[in-house]
């Protein structure tokens, strides 16, 4: 019975973390890491791997941490996932391998994100105990090829090529690479240290950084091949917002979740010294159901929100976000709305957002596709206060790349198309992933698309250079 369970992660008590930016999630011991470990029954079959987009062989680490061999254990993950201290962290593993795990039958699947956070925590602590670089150089080939952007569709790419040989540069249009690791996904559920350090490893494999290099302004992709990269990899994500387009939505105080949290992670506007400010709302509402609205609604608490209150149009049962994250909002205690959408926010007299006017909301009968559609329940609306009010419903692609990259084919969303095997676009010698192709998804899609350009890419200047 006992085995039917995962075995529970330490964490920060909700009444203190939800105080304090510091790690919420706070890891396995060894002993814990070997115990979980040990509940992989080692199928002949290996379905986790199959729902891994990176094929991290899943039975053979777990069999090696349960042998208390954590070198080997990361040796084997770090073969096929070149960023598995963020993905043991992020990763929404209940959605892909431990989906398919086959103790979930009966009980809880095995912990195969925790288990992998732990061997590679374990991995970078002792690095750092021995002082040696993480990672050995790579011996480079004479090709350059450019990866631009530095989020996982980018990173993954970079040590992959890095790893054939290439000679790799990664542009960031922002002054720090990671892409939304960086400056999306807070301090408390991805510690900057844990991302600095995967990109660290990444350097030790050759990998070069050239940061606020905006291409489509410094360079355009055009130009990236006239200096010689053979081929070009776009992971420029997805990271406009979207707004409602609803009265009083330019209020001051209405911020969209993107601006917020670029503040609060990338520019730590958290910490007294910094230099950015950033609004510390006392009554904050949240409009959105995903990791975004999740982390606005956490970080508003940590910067001193008394109240924080998340509007969402549909139900507990359709919150997109990862369900860890939703028990771990409502554990430090932020509020939930359900069935429930801003109409209007309403001015204080002096140009700042004091109220939200919310829509009460019901589900249609299901469409051709199966989804219950919001929507709303004629004369029912109420009034909350606020003073700030954060919009986390959606991001789409930057226009930039592809307004100045001639060639490339876009769906009716402004991504790029690609081919779903090689991720190649319509642009010889250009290839895309991650959020950019696939509009706002998860780490670890874009991880797999970065792995598979790179396969691809390789293929390509073999073929062609
Ligand atoms: P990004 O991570 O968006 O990186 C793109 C990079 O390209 C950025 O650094 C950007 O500055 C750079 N760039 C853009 N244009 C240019 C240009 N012209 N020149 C140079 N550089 C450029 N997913 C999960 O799996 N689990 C989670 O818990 C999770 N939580 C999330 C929380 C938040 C707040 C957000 C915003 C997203 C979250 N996601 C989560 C989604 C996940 O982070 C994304 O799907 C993923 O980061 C997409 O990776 P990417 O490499 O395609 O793009
Ligand atoms: Fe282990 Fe679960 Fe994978 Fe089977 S499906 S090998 S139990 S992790």
């Amino acid at each position: 019975m006992a085995n039917q369970q995962k075995i529970p992660m330490r964490e920060q008590p909700p009444q203190e973390r939800r105080r304090n930016f510091s790690e919420a999630a706070l890891g396995y011991t060894p002993e814990q890491a070997k115990r979980e470990a040990s509940r992989c029954l080692g199928c002949n079959n290996r379905p986790c791997v199959a729902g891994c987009p990176v094929s991290v062989p899943i039975p053979e680490f777990l069999a090696l941490t349960a042998k208390g061999n954590y070198a080997g254990a990361y040796d084997a993950v770090y073969a096929q996932n070149t960023l598995p201290a963020v993905c043991g962290r992020v990763c929404p593993q209940e959605r892909q391998c431990e989906a398919l795990c086959v103790r979930g039958i009966k009980g809880e699947p095995v912990g195969v994100g925790r288990v992998e956070r732990f061997v590679a925590d374990w991995h970078d602590e002792q690095s750092r105990l021995d002082d040696q670089p993480a990672v050995r150089n790579v011996s480079q080939k004479r090709e350059k090829v450019a990866i631009v952007g530095s989020g996982p569709a980018g990173l993954t790419c970079s040590g992959e090529l890095a790893r054939r040989g290439y000679a790799v540069t990664v542009f960031e249009a922002f002054h720090e690479p990671g892409g939304v690791l960086t400056y999306g996904i807070p301090e408390f559920r991805l510690p900057k240290a844990v991302v600095r350090r995967e990109i660290e490893n990444l350097r030790g494999l050759g990998v070069t950084f050239e940061v606020n290099a905006v291409i489509g302004r410094l360079f355009t992709v055009d130009e990236l091949f006239a200096r010689g990269y053979a081929a070009v990899f776009l992971g420029v994500g997805a990271g406009l917002p979207v707004f409602m387009g609803i009265p009083g939505e330019n209020l001051n105080g209405v911020y969209s979740a993107n601006e917020f949290l670029t503040r609060v992670n990338l520019m730590k506007a958290y910490l007294d010294e910094a230099d950015t400010p950033v609004q510390k709302g006392k009554r904050v509402v949240v409009v959105g159901g995903g990791n975004v609205a999740m982390d606005a609604a956490r970080c508003a608490l940590r910067l001193g929100a008394e109240e924080v209150r998340i509007l969402y149009r549909r139900s507990a049962e359709e919150l997109p976000a990862r369900a860890e994250e939703v028990f771990h909002a409502r554990e430090e205690g932020v509020v939930f709305d359900f069935l429930s959408a801003p109409a209007e926010y309403l001015p204080d007299g002096q140009g700042r957002v004091r109220a939200a006017v919310c829509q009460r909301m019901e589900l249609s009968e299901p469409d051709g596709s199966g989804r219950r559609k919001p929507v709303p329940v004629a004369g029912e609306r109420y009034t909350v206060d606020c003073d700030m009010a954060i919009v986390a419903i959606g991001t789409t692609p930057n226009p930039l790349v592809a307004q100045t990259t001639e060639g490339l084919e876009l769906n009716g969303r402004g991504c790029i198309l690609t081919d779903s095997v090689t991720c190649a676009t319509s642009r010889s010698g250009v290839y895309a992933g991650g959020d950019i192709a696939t509009g706002a998804a998860t780490v670890i899609l874009a991880m797999g698309a970065g792995k598979k350009a790179a396969a691809a890419m390789d293929a390509y200047i073999s073929a062609h250079v």
